[in-house]
């Protein structure tokens, strides 16, 4: 069964097979913790996530790391040439504003002007985000999960390498920039090209602190900056690095690798972010290519819009985990899958008809994965995932460019008709949720460890003894607590039953 996955590239699907056989390295580009992330944000990563697990299915050890950004992501990099200030001294001052309004719970942050500590805040957050919606990587934190300031001094030394190597020069304002018109394959990735850069592109490119640099697309690589809180001793002065270096760096190192099988990120990432990443590393190794296989993720709308905090439309992943968002709690598989269940190079749409549709099916995969662990007593059938019908049939839409619609026709069609061999057809749920991960979220939900099964069995229990003694008003205080812990409760003559809802 060949893969194959549209790389940007080259504009085009062609067949992937990794540069050393049976091992896959891929970097993701992670979050700037600069605020909590949105559900746009884990649409990327959990793309990302359900990449690395089909590949994991399909038999592959994957290396899959992914950054935390900590410095050095400014507020104009559009522009690719670090102007504006760094996200995290921005949100040192909002989150100020934030404590003060009550916002952020006591104790979180204990010094808000401090960057450090915000961007240690904003990073467990994100951790604890992606543990939640079993973002596979974070399970691998610190190892897999670098955070740019561990990484300054290999950042420097690949820096001092680029200059030896012509490729990058210091500007007359003491900023070290990286000559693009020392890179001729320049725009490779993104298709834009020197001489559109050099007026502007179109607006994309700020052209006023042009005297300093020898072409306008130049972008930083290390600006010294005694003002800056968050700033290290360096050959060229006291300062920080840019943006797209860190990734350059991380991602070599990590991977232990100077060509990587695959990097992925947000469509906006491509420029500059990615064509300045491989400038950088093809410039600092003389390679032919940093990433053999370029993926990125399409943006996510809301409701058809822009997600946009001025349109009202813009949701973390807490807000909607929590209910804040839509009036519901939802949990997390059903987000988890929401986010995974449209085609990562199609415009996904986030609507509250498509949470439903989620928590119809995550609902009914997990009642099936009840029923078949109970029948075969927990103890799944051995799948031979290459021979399995279903399972083949799943690998291999998703082995056509991850094609999550059909692979998720495979498996509403299979929850249908599972067959009556509960062993064999247990084995194939787990191996379906080795990529889906819904079954890994939702079945600890009743298993007698979670913390909430005890109150729930507790409140059925005082509901079937309040019915009993027909104090009713009791038994209905009890069923509301259930239905506020956000349970389905069901009585019969047997007695109640109290099950987890997933939205
Ligand atoms: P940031 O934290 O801003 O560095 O972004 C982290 C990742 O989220 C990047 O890969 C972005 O491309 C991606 N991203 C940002 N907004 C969206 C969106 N609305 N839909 C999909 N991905 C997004
Ligand atoms: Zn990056």
């Amino acid at each position: 069964m060949d893969i194959r996955f549209y790389n940007t590239l080259t504009n085009e699907v062609t067949r992937f097979e990794p540069l050393n056989p049976g091992r896959v390295k891929m970097y993701s580009c992670g979050p700037t913790v600069y605020d909590f992330a949105h559900v746009g944000n884990f649409r990327s990563f959990l793309f990302a996530d359900l990449l690395r697990r089909f590949l994991e299915l399909r038999g592959f050890d994957v290396w899959h790391v992914m950054n935390i950004t900590d410095v050095g992501h400014m507020t104009d990099d559009v522009a690719a040439d670090g102007l504006g200030e760094d996200k995290m001294q921005v949100a040192a001052r909002r989150l100020k504003e934030d404590k003060k309004s009550g916002k952020v719970e006591e104790g979180a942050v204990a010094n808000p002007d401090n960057p450090y500590e915000v961007a240690d805040y904003f990073s467990r957050a994100f951790l604890e985000d992606g543990r939640s919606l079993g973002l596979k990587v974070v399970s691998e934190y610190p190892k897999r999960v670098p955070k740019a300031t561990q990484f300054i001094d290999e950042m420097q030394q690949m820096i001092s390498k680029l200059i030896q190597r012509g490729h990058a020069y210091v500007g007359s304002d003491g900023v070290v920039y990286y000559s693009v018109e020392s890179f001729p394959r320049y725009g490779q990735l993104s298709g834009n090209t020197l001489e559109a850069l050099r007026v502007g592109a179109g607006g994309r490119i700020d052209i006023s602190n042009q005297s300093c640099k020898r072409h306008p697309a130049d972008f930083m690589l290390w600006k010294p900056d005694p003002k800056h809180i968050m700033k290290w001793e360096s050959p060229w002065g006291a300062g920080y690095p840019g943006w797209h270096i860190e990734c350059s760096t991380m991602s070599m190192r990590v991977l232990e690798t100077e060509v990587l099988d695959i990097h992925t990120g947000g469509e906006d990432l491509i420029f500059p972010h990615h064509e300045c990443e491989i400038a950088q590393s093809c410039g600092a190794t003389g390679n032919e290519l940093f990433a053999r296989f370029w993926m990125h993720a399409r943006f996510l709308l809301v409701e058809g819009e822009k997600m946009s905090k001025r349109k009202g439309n813009f949701f973390t992943v807490r807000d909607i985990l929590s209910g804040n968002a839509t009036g519901t709690p939802v949990h997390p598989a059903v987000l988890r899958l929401e986010l995974i269940k449209s085609h990562y190079r199609a415009h996904s749409n986030f609507t509250v008809k498509g949470l439903t549709d989620s928590a119809n099916t995550v609902r009914r995969l997990t009642e099936l994965g009840q029923r078949l662990r109970d029948e075969c007593g927990g103890v799944p059938k051995e799948i031979d995932r290459a021979e399995h019908p279903v399972v083949r049939a799943f690998l291999q839409a998703l082995a056509n460019d991850l094609n999550i619609s059909e692979a998720m026709t495979v498996v509403h069609a299979w929850i249908a008709s599972p067959g009556q061999d509960a062993a064999d057809a247990f084995g194939v749920l787990l191996a379906l949720d080795q990529v889906l991960g819904v079954w890994e979220l939702t079945s600890c939900d009743s298993e007698a460890d979670d913390p909430e099964s005890d109150i729930a069995a507790s409140l059925c229990a005082l509901i079937d003894e309040a019915r009993r003694a027909r104090d009713f008003s009791a038994a209905d205080a009890h069923r509301q607590r259930l239905i506020g812990l956000g349970y389905e409760v069901r009585s019969s003559p047997e007695g109640t039953s109290a099950k987890k809802k997933f939205a």
